[in-house]
């Protein structure tokens, strides 16, 4: 056995005997604007935990711990104003769950912080997703904004040109219609797998000003509209640090 095969086995032991070096701790600290993706607000069962979920007990202590730590959550209009702030944060909540008027609004309204929901317009009023009411009077509050998350949480990259203009469009115009106020925000269902060179440029022609992905990191501030928005997982389960590696480094593990 070579001493490199030997060096490679030893770093794989360490990785499996060691969890803690799979986490970022080391990587240098980012600055910039950090987008937060979440999905449910909601209780889990702690015996399978799914990503996707975190609890509003961890959601509440993720916003003392950005108030505590001098985050500043912002709105679009912030986004796209891009003036100084303080370590910028926006909290995103993709596919418009009803957990989220259930769970999140209370907090959001507690501690005064804005938030952005990606709606899937078909999906409104059904079984487990907010009616246009529950939108309404989130929309209201001042505290949330809207943006579309298109009509069928398709795979756009994968449809023709016609489906994908149409899946943008449309659901833009049922926002702005039940909203009475632009969208300016997009967001690719299937996150980085959802979108490739020839979706981009339609989401900017539908009129969208933002296009939030998955892929995983810190955005520069100002935005730079040149590249898609980047952002960061929480995930169920994961304690604070991994929530302070999310929002410096851009991810919590390798
Ligand atoms: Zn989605």
């Amino acid at each position: 056995m070579t001493a490199a095969v030997l060096a490679v086995l030893c770093a794989a032991a360490l990785f499996v005997i060691c969890p803690s070096l799979c986490k970022t701790w080391y990587l240098p600290k980012r600055k910039g604007f950090v987008a937060l993706m979440y999905h449910h607000a909601a209780e889990q069962n702690p015996s399978s935990l799914d990503p996707f979920t975190v609890t509003p007990a961890m959601l509440e202590k993720h916003l003392i711990f950005l108030k505590e730590n001098g985050y500043t959550p912002i709105s679009l209009k912030e986004l796209e104003k891009g003036a100084p702030v303080q370590k910028p944060v926006m909290l995103t909540f993709d596919d418009g769950y009803e957990d989220n008027y259930k769970n999140l609004f209370p907090l959001l309204k507690k501690y005064n912080v804005p938030a952005v929901i990606f709606l899937v317009t078909d999906k409104i009023g059904t079984p487990e997703y907010m009616t246009w009411e529950q939108i309404r009077e989130m929309k209201n509050s001042g505290l949330v904004q809207f943006g579309s998350h298109t009509c069928s949480h398709c795979r756009l990259r994968s449809l023709p040109d016609e489906e994908i203009v149409r899946e943008l469009v449309r659901s833009k115009q049922i926002l702005e219609e039940q909203l009475g106020e632009p969208v300016t925000a997009f967001c690719y269902p299937f996150g980085s797998g959802g979108f490739d060179k020839r979706v981009r440029p339609q989401v900017f022609k539908a009129g969208y000003l933002f296009d939030f992905s998955t892929n995983k990191g810190v955005n520069p501030w100002p935005w730079n509209p040149a590249k898609t928005l980047r952002r960061a997982f929480p995930r169920g389960g994961e304690t604070l640090f991994d929530y302070h590696l999310q929002l410096t480094r851009g991810q919590s593990k390798l």
